[in-house]
């Protein structure tokens, strides 16, 4: 390696940690991502063109046709996708991960017979890549409903884990013996592919994210084995960080919801099959509301805090709710945004989503911050939101959410909350809150609500 490169290496990973750093806030987000890919492009030019091996010209055709149809095809999914369909794409671009560290694995196998550790980094690459591979798919079909629900063979812990065990006995022989079977190799390579579908196809529809994310770090570890394998210390470096900082949001994650993680890989949660906590009769009537109603009531308010869920996601009222605060500040309301650690399908959805429609970042205020204000508020608007402010997490210690925190909502003075009909939110449960006699109801696709309260307001 010459020492250009080397030093193209290390500016590349100094851009890797201050963009993820800058990757921590919103009003940074953007210039972080920009600078972390300005680097990675730095790092490839550099490896394309400065390393020390002989290529046949040929060969950086290919490498450069390569680069530019991956290159229009990300840039065409990543422009076209939605809000909503995020988790997905990040699915599919972990699985993308985990296969590129596999083939690596593949290509390299036969080169390193003999070498008891980089025939161990080989096996490495080769299992985790295929476990996130396969695992991604499958993860990537529950989350846009292509596979539904849970499929639980009999005892499938205990199946998961000896297959888990099988892959490491049967990598460490292959080293041990210094095998050189392609047979063996690609056995080897089916067993950790079924292994990913096994892992993934228990796990439930609210416990998906956090198993993203899981695969998310699991994208980073493969990648830092392959750094290893070409003794390459940029990969090493962004796949570290990246193996890291899923592992943080995982947890993170977890915390949020009250879940171990041993839980969401052993444990059911959500998917669907989730049981009501009470029936319609149980919890009473419910109240429905008019927009010029509800118009006139936050025209007349003090302090109004918005609860955004991933209904405004889909409605795609980013940019109508944006509207609709500085209307409501404009006529002397104090307005602020509860956001939820995991409202919507990935974590800070809500905040990505308002910051694309440029709310301050200053009005988005933190569960545990705003939960105190709700008190003193006199009315919450609760926007395409439903688990995360379902009381069943507090009272109902048979509910699948139970022990989840919530915004408590329940303590202003007067709730609005709207969405199209009364089916439940993500984790399939019925929700007391809107059988509440400080709520009322107003049914109607958010976007078209909120349009409709804005000019009610102007109107008056
Ligand atoms: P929910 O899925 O609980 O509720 C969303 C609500 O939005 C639904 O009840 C739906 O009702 C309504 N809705 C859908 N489309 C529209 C529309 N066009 N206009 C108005 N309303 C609409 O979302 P929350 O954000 O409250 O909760 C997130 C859920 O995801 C939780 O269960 C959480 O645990 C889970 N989760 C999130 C993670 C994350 O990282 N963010 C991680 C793991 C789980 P209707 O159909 O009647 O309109």
């Amino acid at each position: 390696m010459t020492i250009t490169l080397s030093i193209i290496y290390l500016i590349a990973s100094i851009t890797f940690i201050f963009g993820l750093k800058m990757l921590g806030h919103p009003e940074t987000a953007k210039k972080g991502n920009l600078i972390a890919g300005s680097g990675m492009g730095l790092a490839i030019v550099g490896t394309i063109f400065l390393n020390n091996s002989h290529v046949p010209t040929f060969v950086y055709g290919l490498i450069l046709a390569a680069i530019a149809i991956g290159s229009i095809i990300g840039w065409l999914i990543a422009v076209k996708v939605e809000m909503t369909k995020m988790p997905e794409l990040v699915s599919l671009f972990n699985g993308f991960g985990g296969a590129s560290a596999t083939i690596i694995g593949l290509v390299e196998f036969s080169k390193n017979i003999g070498d008891v550790m980089q025939t161990t980094t080989t096996m490495a690459a080769i299992i985790i890549g295929s476990i996130t591979f396969s695992g991604s798919i499958i993860a990537w079909a529950k989350l846009n409903g292509t596979m539904n629900g849970l499929i639980r063979l009999p005892k499938y812990n205990l199946i998961n884990n000896l297959v888990i065990l099988g892959l490491i006995v049967f990598g460490a022989y292959m080293v041990w013996t210094g095998s050189d079977s392609q047979i063996l190799l690609y056995a080897l390579l089916l067993g950790a592919l079924i292994y990913g579908v096994l892992f993934v196809i228990p796990i439930g529809g609210a416990d998906m994210p956090v198993v993203i994310s899981l695969l998310n770090s699991l994208t980073g570890i493969a990648a830092a084995i392959t750094g290893i394998l070409y003794t390459n210390m940029v990969m090493l470096v962004g796949g570290i960080l990246v193996g890291s900082a899923g592992l943080i949001l995982t947890v993170a994650m977890c915390k949020a919801m009250n879940r171990s993680l041993t839980s969401v890989i052993f444990g059911a949660f959500g998917g669907g099959d989730a049981v009501a906590s009470g029936t319609k009769s149980e919890l009473g009537e419910i109240k429905s509301s008019t927009a010029s109603d509800v118009a006139i009531l936050m025209n007349y308010s003090q302090r109004v805090i918005f609860v955004p869920g991933y209904g405004l996601a889909v409605a795609q009222a980013q940019h109508a709710i944006h509207e609709l605060e500085q209307l409501l500040e404009s006529k002397g309301v104090e307005v602020k945004y509860a956001i939820h650690p995991v409202a919507g399908r990935m974590p800070g959805h809500m905040n990505v989503l308002l910051a694309e429609s440029n709310v301050d970042y200053d009005k988005l205020a933190e569960m545990d911050d705003v939960n105190p204000e709700f008190k003193n508020t006199d009315v919450v608007f609760v926007v395409g939101a439903n688990d995360v402010v379902n009381p069943a997490a507090h009272n109902d210690p048979s509910s699948p959410i139970y022990g989840m925190p919530i915004l408590e909502v329940a303590d202003a003075k007067q709730i609005i909350v709207n969405k199209r009909t009364m089916n439940p939110g993500y984790a399939g449960i019925e929700n007391e809150l809107f059988y509440n006699q400080k709520t009322a109801m107003l049914f109607g696709d958010a976007k078209k609500t909120i349009q409709a309260l804005i000019s009610e307001i102007k109107n008056m």
